[in-house]
């Protein structure tokens, strides 16, 4: 069965086919090089439909998108959908100092925060979705060298370490996308 991921980004399809391929028999991920949609939905659910729709139409196969972003407690949530452009770029470095700065005076009992991602699937048999949750808290500053985007900044629930800080097969055992990933596991191997 062959599965289209709705993104152009290579390193992604590579990190998602080493998951799922493994996990689900006869699965082969597959890139997607059709038209990429105006991401303009108000949730992680609504932008991974959104994505997973536009790939599905196009290319006619069962289609997957996620999305994802961290949830902030003192910031109601944000930066939510708008983690990849919180100080204005795209630019992760940016992106972490701002955050940072806006949380530089409050204690470490209300840095409360979450790592959240959202994959949707979309096929002739209709749509579903599954959602990872990672708790933990932001540091006060950088530190660590594996991840990606936000890594350095949280620290997980149960670690005192940041998720940069964590080899990465520590990480990708327990994420929130890992957590997505298997619900998503579970489902395709029951046969939708
Ligand atoms: P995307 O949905 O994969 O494009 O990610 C949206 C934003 O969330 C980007 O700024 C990412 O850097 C950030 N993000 C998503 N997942 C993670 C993660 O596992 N670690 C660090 N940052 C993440």
């Amino acid at each position: 069965m062959k599965l289209v991921l709705a993104s152009h980004n290579q390193g992604k399809l590579q990190e998602l086919s080493a998951i799922l391929e493994p996990a689900v028999a006869g699965l082969e991920l597959v890139s997607y090089d059709g038209p990429e949609p105006v991401e303009d939905g108000t949730s992680y659910l609504e932008n991974a439909l959104i994505k997973a729709r536009a790939a599905h139409a196009h290319t006619g196969l069962p289609a997957i998108a996620d999305d994802s972003g961290i949830a902030v407690e003192i910031l109601g949530g944000s930066p939510g959908i708008f983690t990849a452009i919180w100080s204005g770029a795209k630019d992760n470095v940016a992106n972490r100092q701002l955050l940072l700065a806006q949380l530089k005076d409050i204690h470490e009992e209300h840095r409360g925060a979450a790592f959240v991602c959202t994959i949707a699937m979309v096929s002739e048999e209709g749509e579903q979705s599954f959602t990872g949750i990672w708790p933990g808290r932001v540091a006060f500053e950088e530190r660590g060298e594996f991840g990606h985007g936000y890594d350095p900044v949280f620290i997980p629930e149960g670690f005192e370490v940041t998720a940069a800080e964590l080899p990465p097969e520590v990480k990708n055992s327990m994420s929130h996308r890992a957590m997505a990933l298997q619900q998503l596991i579970a489902s395709l191997s029951s046969g939708l």
